[in-house]
C-alpha cells in the first residue's frame, strides 16, 4: 500500500468541498474547568442517578428502538409546550435534524442561507450536502439583523432555507422578532428558529406556529443539561414535519436516549432550577466582565457570554487560560466581526470566579 497512490485516489474521489475542509476540532478538556461548549456545568444528585439506573436495567438492548419514540415525543410535548396540532420529529442532536432539513431541500443550485458570525453547523452541512452557502453579515455594533441586507440577500439568491439561531450563537444576543417575522414573509423557502438556547431567555416562536406555513422551530436538549444523550426537536407545520422524516434514518434514537430523556423529563424542576441558576450566573459574571479594563462583554440571552479584548489579546488570553487550567472558547479568525473575542460559557459560581482570577493575572 503506497503512500502516493492513497493519495492519488482520495484526490480522485473524495469531493474537492470535503477534501477543502478540516474536520470539527473539539480540544482534549481533561483536567480542566470547561467552559467551552455551553454544557450545563451540574451534575445530577445521586439519589436520581440511582433512579435512572435501575429504569435502564428493564432495558432490552437486544431489540431495536421504537422508530417514533411516542413516549419521548408525549414528554417532550409537555416539557416544551408544544402546540398539539404541530408535528414532531426527533433527531439525533438538533445537528442532525439539520442535515435531514438540508437532505430534503439541497441540491445544485440550491442555497442555505443564514447570518454571519453564526452557528457553524449550517455552513458545514450545506457543504457536505452540496448546497450553496449564503451567510448575510451582522451589524458590526451589536450583532443585530441588518434587514435590509437580508432582505435584499433572500431576494438574490431565493434561499430553499434560512436558518436562524434565537439567541444567536456565539454572539449570545436575541434578534428583533418584528424582523424575524419579516424575514418569514419575505422568504421563499423554509424559515427554521433555531432555539437551541431556550432555557436561558423568555422569548421563543413557539407560541406563532401555525401562523405561517414556511416556519418551523428546532429546540434541543443539550444546552439545558443532556448534551451527552443526543437528542434534538423540530416542531412545525405537519406536513412539512412529514416531508422532513422521510430522511430520518429508523431508529436515529436509541434506546438509551429514549428512556433516559423520558426519565430527565420527569424531573423537569431539577433541570429548571438549574438552568434558572446560570442565568443568574451569567448576569454576576457579566457585572464582573463589565469591570475589568480591556474586557468588553456583549449582553447575552444564552448560557454564555461573548467578550472582545484589546488588539492581538485573545489568542493569548486563551492559551494563558489554558495553561492556568480553564479551558474557553478562542474566536479569533473565526469571523472578521469576531476579531479578538472569546466565548465563555457560564459555569458553577465556583468555575466563574476562578475564571475570572485567572483572566484578571493574565491582563
Ligand atoms: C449547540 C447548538 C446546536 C446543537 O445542538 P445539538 O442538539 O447538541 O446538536 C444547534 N444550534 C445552535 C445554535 C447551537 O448553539
Amino acid at each position: 500500500m503506497g503512500e502516493r497512490a492513497m493519495e492519488a485516489l482520495i484526490e480522485r474521489w473524495v469531493r474537492p468541498e470535503i477534501r477543502a475542509l478540516s474536520a470539527y476540532h473539539v480540544p482534549d478538556a481533561e483536567g480542566l474547568i470547561k467552559l467551552d461548549a455551553m454544557e450545563n456545568p451540574y451534575t445530577w444528585p445521586a439519589e436520581l442517578r440511582d433512579q435512572w439506573m435501575q429504569r435502564l436495567q428493564a432495558v432490552d438492548v437486544n431489540r431495536y428502538p421504537h422508530p417514533q419514540a411516542p413516549d419521548l415525543c408525549a414528554a417532550l410535548r409537555k416539557a416544551m409546550d408544544i402546540p398539539d396540532a404541530a408535528g414532531l420529529i426527533l433527531g439525533n442532536g438538533s445537528d442532525e435534524l439539520i442535515q435531514m432539513i438540508a437532505m430534503t431541500l439541497g441540491g445544485p443550485g440550491r442555497v442555505l442561507l443564514s447570518v454571519d458570525p453564526g452557528f457553524v453547523m449550517y455552513r458545514m452541512i450545506a457543504t457536505f450536502l452540496g448546497m450553496e452557502y449564503v451567510g448575510v453579515p451582522l451589524r458590526k455594533r451589536d450583532f443585530s439583523l441588518d434587514p435590509a441586507l437580508l432582505l435584499a440577500a433572500i431576494r438574490e439568491h431565493e434561499p430553499a432555507v434560512i436558518f436562524l439561531a434565537y439567541p444567536n450563537n456565539p454572539t449570545g444576543n436575541l434578534f428583533s422578532e418584528a424582523e424575524l417575522l419579516q424575514v418569514v414573509e419575505a422568504a421563499p423557502g423554509l424559515v427554521v428558529i433555531d432555539e437551541a438556547y431556550a432555557p436561558f431567555t423568555d422569548a421563543s416562536f413557539l407560541p406563532l406556529l401555525g401562523r405561517y406555513e414556511n416556519l418551523l422551530v428546532m429546540r434541543t436538549v443539550s444546552k439545558m443539561g443532556l448534551a451527552g444523550l443526543r437528542l434534538g426537536l423540530l416542531v412545525g407545520p405537519a406536513a412539512w414535519i412529514g416531508e422532513i422524516d422521510k430522511t430520518r434514518l429508523p431508529y436515529n434514537i436509541n434506546i438509551l436516549t429514549q428512556v433516559s430523556a423520558a426519565f430527565a423529563l420527569e424531573h423537569k424542576a431539577l433541570f429548571d432550577r438549574q438552568t434558572r441558576a446560570i442565568r443568574e450566573q451569567r448576569q454576576v459574571l457579566f457585572a464582573a466582565l463589565q469591570q475589568i479594563e480591556g474586557v468588553e462583554p456583549y449582553p447575552s440571552e444564552a448560557n454564555f457570554i461573548l467578550v472582545r479584548l484589546a488588539d492581538g489579546q485573545a489568542p493569548v488570553v486563551h492559551a494563558g487560560l489554558r495553561e492556568r487550567g480553564v479551558l474557553v472558547k478562542n474566536l479569533h479568525g473565526a469571523h472578521p466581526l469576531l476579531d479578538s473575542c472569546l466565548r465563555i460559557t457560564v459555569g458553577t459560581p465556583r468555575e466563574n470566579t476562578a475564571f475570572l482570577a485567572e483572566l484578571k493575572a493574565i491582563l
